[in-house]
Order: C-alpha cells, then sequence, then structure tokens
C-alpha cells in the first residue's frame, strides 16, 4: 500500500516581535537556557522559541514552569 504524508512546516507568527528580540533566520526567537530573549525582562517560551522541541508537554512546560518561574526571579531584581 503506498502512501505519502506531506508536512508543511510551522513558521512562526513573530512578525510583529520587535527587531531588538533577537531571532533566526525563520524567525524563531533565541533565548537563554532561563527563556530570557535578548531584551532584558522578556522572556519566549513554546513553539516559537528556537531550539524548542515543538510538542505540546514541553511548550505548556516551558511556560507554565520555566518562564513562569524565572520571571518571577527577574522580578525580584526590580
Ligand atoms: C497538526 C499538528 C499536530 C500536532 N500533534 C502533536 C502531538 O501529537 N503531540 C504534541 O505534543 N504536540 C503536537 N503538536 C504540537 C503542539 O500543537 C505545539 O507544540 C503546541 O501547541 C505549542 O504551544 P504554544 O503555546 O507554544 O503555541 P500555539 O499552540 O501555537 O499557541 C500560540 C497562540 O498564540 C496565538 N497568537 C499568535 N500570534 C498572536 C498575536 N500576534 N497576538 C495574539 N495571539 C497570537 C495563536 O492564535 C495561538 O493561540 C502538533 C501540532 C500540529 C500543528
Amino acid at each position: 500500500m503506498a502512501g505519502l504524508f506531506v508536512f508543511i512546516g510551522q513558521p512562526p507568527n513573530s512578525q510583529w516581535v520587535p527587531d531588538a528580540i533577537e531571532q533566526d533566520e525563520y524567525g524563531f526567537i533565541i533565548t537563554r537556557p532561563n527563556l530570557e530573549t535578548s531584551v532584558r525582562g522578556v522572556f519566549a517560551a513554546g513553539d516559537v522559541r528556537k531550539g524548542s522541541t515543538k510538542q505540546a508537554a514541553s511548550a505548556a512546560g516551558e511556560g507554565a514552569a520555566t518562564a513562569a518561574l524565572m520571571i518571577r526571579e527577574y522580578m525580584k531584581t526590580m
């Protein structure tokens, strides 16, 4: 039985993101290990982030755990 599985790709919807927030050539946002972007106090999580696994569970974990905790740590410095 012959078949074809087409994968269309998922370009990130990041055109609106300011240039100051560093992105790769495809528009994925570049983050540090703590998910902070090139702009201090701005964090990115999930599929839009360069290097993410593009899986629902890790996107939720990045947002709900890592980024949220790192934002809390950042706010302590303010
Ligand atoms: C066909 C398909 C099958 C998949 N199957 C699986 C699977 O089996 N298992 C798995 O783990 N993962 C699967 N995934 C991947 C999973 O869906 C993603 O990893 C996950 O949804 C990423 O979550 P996210 O919150 O980062 O992004 P998204 O779920 O894409 O959420 C981003 C949200 O931001 C909104 N948005 C975008 N731009 C703007 C804007 N300018 N202003 C306001 N809102 C905006 C969008 O409308 C969207 O609601 C699949 C994906 C696809 C497309």
